[in-house]
């Protein structure tokens, strides 16, 4: 198959294409990024990389670090993290409180802000320094040094971040947040607020497609079956309440951001990673989810 000729048929298409949507603007920080950028990169488990577009110029990756926080934990507490958190899709928005309180502060999956909410308290409680053992982890996934927090864009999320401290204190009077909130906040809104261009995060996803190997990335084991599982999760809550749209026109196991990036693996053949920042209502990039529909019926190869 030659990706890098489709992707640069796609990209062209693409941009012909009125964009719809807008960029999130209850991160006050994040609504001053450029709409138009368009970025993608997709590289072969053979590691033969092809990009279009903004592909080398970082973004904040928000919820696709979720997927990051997610790996960690399921490391260090194996299936007991099950207690902490579901596996269910939500079929809510990612920040909503509705379901918490009828299932006792336990949230759905860990992929909804109530779910990366329990990571972040998790990792908390078993690393002494939480932001730094985050960031040397997502380093060595992405093979890049200098990726870092963006603490502007942190702080910003902080000073409006009413619906996330709403949840934190709902799990916490049900006991499933061990941590002072303000503290699991902060370490919560400092990984969202993390940098990766599309190149560096079709390099972390790599290690997800490859359900071959065990991991270990700085210690942090998986095994194979762990890493499938992770990828069940992208598959059925990975885009939120758009998840099972996401299954039904691309096919892939995949986790978005509000920042407006999805990042995808096609098990054993590729990882790839698109940034386009205007969203839908659902929080997803409008652009990203058509770039990624059309790769996979052109290619005529899906999970499915
Ligand atoms: N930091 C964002 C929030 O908590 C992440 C949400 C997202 O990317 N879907 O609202």
């Amino acid at each position: 198959m030659d990706y890098g000729k489709v992707i640069k048929e796609i990209y062209a298409e693409i941009s012909d294409v009125k964009k719809e949507g807008k960029v999130a603007d209850y991160i006050p920080e994040l609504s001053v990024v450029d709409p138009d950028k368009f970025g993608i990169t997709l590289i072969t488990s053979e590691g033969r990389i092809h990009s279009a577009g903004d592909s080398d110029e970082r973004f904040s990756i928000q919820s696709i670090s979720k997927v990051f926080t997610l790996s960690m934990a399921f490391s260090l507490l194996g299936d007991k993290i099950w207690d902490r958190t579901g596996v269910e899709p939500s079929g809510s928005p990612f920040n909503s409180i509705v379901q918490l309180e009828y299932e006792k502060g336990k949230p759905r999956n860990p992929f909804i802000n109530a779910g990366a909410l329990v990571v972040c308290d998790i990792l908390f409680s078993k690393r002494a320094d939480p932001k730094n053992e985050i960031l040397g982890f997502v380093r060595k996934l992405a093979g890049c040094g200098s990726i870092n927090y963006n603490m502007k864009v942190a702080e910003s999320e902080r000073s409006a971040g009413y619906r996330n401290a709403a949840l934190i204190n709902m799990m916490r009077s049900y006991g499933n947040i061990k941590n002072p909130v303000e503290k699991v906040l902060d370490l919560y809104y400092t990984v969202c607020s993390i940098e990766l261009t599309c190149t560096e995060l079709a390099k972390a996803f790599l290690h997800y497609t490859n359900i071959r190997k065990d991991f270990d990335i700085c210690g942090y084991t998986l095994t194979r079956s762990q890493i499938r599982r992770i990828n069940a999760l992208m598959l059925c809550c990975g885009l939120y309440d758009e998840s099972g749209e996401f299954a039904f026109e691309v096919g892939l196991p995949g986790k978005s951001g509000v920042g407006g990036g999805i990042a995808a693996v096609n098990p054993d053949h590729y990882s790839v990673a698109v940034w386009s920042p205007l969203i839908n209502e659902k929080g997803n990039s409008v652009a990203g989810m058509k770039f990624l529909e059309r790769l996979t019926t052109i290619t005529d190869d899906s999970i499915f």
